[in-house]
């Protein structure tokens, strides 16, 4: 299931969707803050262009939601469930995860954005 050629892959390892063969981003650490959203304008082992149309990315804000509120359910599940924390705790923890895991979010939505569009090929990967 987690291995080269399944689009899972390439989402959680922020790897170029079409070859997987190497990171989109100039840097891999997300919290380096400075360089969190700074990708590569192309992969270098397939040629792929990254960002497919002017503000390609701006769409990756829709996908952000989600993945938000997916973080936020499971701070909540944790807190009031597993700690059975109050109400401000609860709500405290929730803002605190979303805070805490914000480059993992956006980087995690531009890789489901982008690929929703582009599907990994083999021909492109190193052989
Ligand atoms: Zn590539």
């Amino acid at each position: 299931m987690f291995k080269k050629g399944t689009k899972l892959y390439s989402i959680l390892t922020g790897t170029c969707p079409k070859c997987h063969e190497e990171s989109m981003y100039t840097n891999k650490n997300p919290y380096n803050l400075s360089e969190a959203l700074s990708m590569h304008e192309k992969c270098s082992n397939c040629g792929t262009k990254y960002k497919i149309e002017p503000s390609f990315f701006y769409g990756s804000m829709y996908v952000s939601y989600g993945v938000g509120i997916g973080f936020a359910v499971a701070a909540f599940i944790i807190s009031h469930f597993v700690f059975e924390a109050g109400i401000n705790i609860v709500f405290a923890s929730i803002i605190g995860t979303l805070v805490v895991f914000m480059p993992l979010i956006l980087r995690l939505s531009r890789n489901i954005w982008i690929n929703l569009f582009m599907h990994y090929d083999k021909t492109l990967a190193k052989k």
